[in-house]
């Protein structure tokens, strides 16, 4: 079958990483969580105290950024350079300065390089909020995956177990918010492309949204 191009796009909480984990698995393709880029440019601009507004310190800041995936033994993990960054991205200080980073062109621009860079060789699934719109226009196959707001709150919730100290209500606010911020900014914001193939994961088991995608790139 022809090595494609895939790009999942939708709103916290849809069901996109755990679905596209599962269809790169299904297709033995490549998985690159974008989310994850923002998140690690957040981080470190949170570590250097560079805050969302300051476009020069983010400018200098991503000029010298070395963000990379690696597959070890631990499985998927990104790395700033030399350090393992993966668990560090997933609280939710970095949740919420990720979405106010990502607004800023600055950061969009530098990760667009780096995301096409990624995209060069064929058979990869790209998980995010613009890639069927802005990263990959040209891409084979798109998905936009949405799911009711109290389904999407409800994942968002139990994914951050156990150690997650925010309650279900504080969770479904930052989603709120993370969804304003993502889909109301001037740059890129979080839409379906125009030739997206929309799915409502509500209701919906991950087998079945899977069974759901592969029946249309079988199509391709
Ligand atoms: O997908 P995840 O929740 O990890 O993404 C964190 C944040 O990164 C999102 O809320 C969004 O603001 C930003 N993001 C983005 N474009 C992408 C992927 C993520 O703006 N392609």
């Amino acid at each position: 079958m022809k090595r494609l191009v895939i790009t999942i796009d939708g709103p916290a909480g849809a069901g996109k990483t755990t679905v596209s984990q599962a269809l790169a698995e299904r297709l033995n393709y490549r998985y690159i969580d974008t989310g994850a880029l923002y998140r690690g440019v957040a981080y470190e601009a949170g570590s250097r105290g560079i805050t969302p507004d300051d476009d020069k310190g983010l400018e200098n800041l991503c000029s010298t950024l070395d963000l990379k995936f690696v597959s070890n033994k631990s499985g998927l993990r990104l790395f700033s350079r030399d350090s393992d960054i993966t668990d560090l991205i997933r609280t939710p200080s970095i949740t919420m300065l990720a979405s106010a980073v990502s607004a800023r062109p600055v950061v969009r621009n530098y990760l667009l390089g780096l995301q096409r860079k990624l995209g060069k060789e064929k058979g990869v699934i790209f998980e995010g909020r613009d890639m069927g719109t802005v990263v990959f226009p040209d891409a084979e196959v798109k998905f936009f995956l949405d799911a009711s707001r109290k389904a999407r709150a409800i994942r968002r919730y139990k994914e951050l177990k156990p150690s997650n100290t925010q309650t279900l209500q504080e969770v479904e606010k930052d989603m709120d918010q993370r969804d304003k911020n993502d889909s109301t900014r001037s740059l890129a914001p979080l839409k379906p492309a125009p030739d997206a193939i929309l799915i409502d994961s509500t209701g919906l088991s991950v087998d079945e949204v899977v069974e759901l995608m592969l029946s249309h790139i079988k199509d391709i």
